[in-house]
C-alpha cells in the first residue's frame, strides 16, 4: 500500500522513518504519519489498527529502546511487513484469541496471560527500564489513534453524503430535507474541529512540547466527537444503517474499540486532570466504616 506525497513510502514504515531510522532528509513528520493513518482508516479501520499497533507500540519501542542489533534483526523485517508484532513463544506465556468481538472483526486479538515468563537478556529492550519509557511510545500512539478516528469520521460522512444524494423518500433525494442537511453539517463540522485538534497535537509533537496530558485529552475528545459522528451517519441511512452491507454499520461498530483502546476516555481524560489539577484521581478515596446511626 502506498500513501501520496513528494516520494511513494511503504506504509507499514511511516512510523519507522519518523523516529529516524532513516536519513533526516528522509523521515516523515509526525503530521504526515497522522494523515496516512487516517487515509487508511478511511477505507477501513481495522487495517488503520493493525498497522498502528505494529508500527506505533511493537515496532516504535525496538527503535527507541533496542540494542543496535535487535533494531538490525527486528526493523527491517517488521517495516516491510515480513514479520508481524505479536507474543512470541516462552515458557509461561499463555495466548487465547479473543473471539466473538462485534467489531474490528479481522483483527485478531489475544488474551496473554504471564506466568514467571522467562526473557532471555537478548530479548529485552536495553533502555526500558521503567513504565515511563513506555508511556512516550503511548502518547505518540494515542495521537495516532486520535487520526484513526479521524478517518473513520470521515469515511462514515463520505458514504453518507453520497447515500443520501441517491436514496428518495417522499419523491425527493433525502439530501433535499433540512433536517438530514442539518445532520450532514453537524458531521463535517465535527471533523472540521477533530482535524484541528489532531493537527494541533501534532504540531505539538513536533516542536517536542507535548505532554502525555495534551496526547490523552486529544485521544478522548476526538474519539468522543468522531463516535457522535458515525453515530449520526447512522441514523442518516436509516434500516440500511444496521446493515453489513453498507459500510456505515460497520465503521459504527468499529469505532466503539478505538474510543476504549489506547486508554479509554475516562482514563484519558483522569490522565489529562491529573495534569492540570496536580490531583491524581484514578483510585476513589478510601471507604470509611459505615456507620449504623
Ligand atoms: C480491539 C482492542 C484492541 C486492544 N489492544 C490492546 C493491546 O494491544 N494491548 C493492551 O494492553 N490492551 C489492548 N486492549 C485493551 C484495552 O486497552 C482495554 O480494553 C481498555 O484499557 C479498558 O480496560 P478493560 O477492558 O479492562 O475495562 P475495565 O478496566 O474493566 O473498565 C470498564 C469501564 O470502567 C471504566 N473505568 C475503569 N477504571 C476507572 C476509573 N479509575 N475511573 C473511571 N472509570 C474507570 C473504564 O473507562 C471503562 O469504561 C485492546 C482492546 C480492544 C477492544
Amino acid at each position: 500500500m502506498t500513501c501520496r506525497g513528494p516520494r511513494p513510502c511503504n506504509i507499514s514504515t511511516i512510523s519507522h522513518r519518523w523516529i529516524g531510522l532513516r536519513r533526516r532528509t528522509d523521515s516523515v513528520t509526525t503530521t504526515a504519519c497522522a494523515v496516512a493513518y487516517a487515509e487508511i482508516a478511511r477505507v477501513d479501520p481495522s487495517i488503520g489498527s493493525s498497522i498502528l499497533v505494529h508500527s506505533c507500540l511493537a515496532t516504535l519501542l525496538i527503535a527507541q529502546h533496542g540494542s543496535e542489533k535487535q533494531k538490525q534483526n527486528y526493523i527491517p523485517l517488521l517495516a516491510r511487513l515480513d514479520m508481524i508484532s505479536t507474543c512470541k513463544g516462552a515458557p509461561g506465556l499463555r495466548v487465547a484469541k479473543i473471539e466473538n468481538k462485534v467489531a474490528l472483526r479481522i483483527v485478531q486479538n489475544g488474551d496473554v496471560m504471564f506466568d514467571n515468563v522467562f526473557v532471555p537478556d537478548e530479548d529485552k529492550l536495553p533502555s526500558l527500564t521503567s513504565f515511563q519509557g513506555f508511556v512516550e511510545a503511548l502518547s505518540f500512539a494515542r495521537i495516532m489513534v486520535a487520526w484513526v478516528s479521524i478517518g473513520v469520521a470521515m469515511g462514515v460522512y463520505d458514504l453518507c453524503n453520497r447515500y443520501v444524494t441517491e436514496r428518495k423518500q417522499f419523491g425527493v433525494p433525502l439530501a433535499a430535507f433540512q433536517l438530514t442537511q442539518a445532520k450532514l453539517v453537524r458531521m463535517l463540522g465535527n471533523i472540521q474541529a477533530m482535524f484541528l485538534t489532531g493537527w494541533r497535537l501534532c504540531k505539538l509533537h513536533e516542536s517536542g512540547k507535548m505532554t502525555t496530558g495534551h496526547a490523552s485529552m486529544g485521544k478522548a475528545w476526538i474519539t468522543l466527537r468522531a463516535r457522535e459522528t458515525v453515530a449520526l451517519g447512522r441514523e442518516l441511512l436509516g434500516g440500511n444503517g444496521i446493515l453489513t452491507d453498507f459500510l456505515v454499520a460497520k465503521a459504527f461498530c468499529d469505532m466503539e474499540p478505538i474510543y476504549s483502546y489506547e486508554g479509554t476516555y475516562e482514563i484519558n481524560c483522569l490522565i489529562t486532570g491529573r495534569e492540570i489539577t496536580g490531583i491524581a484521581s484514578f483510585k476513589p478515596p478510601t471507604l470509611k466504616k459505615r456507620s449504623f446511626l
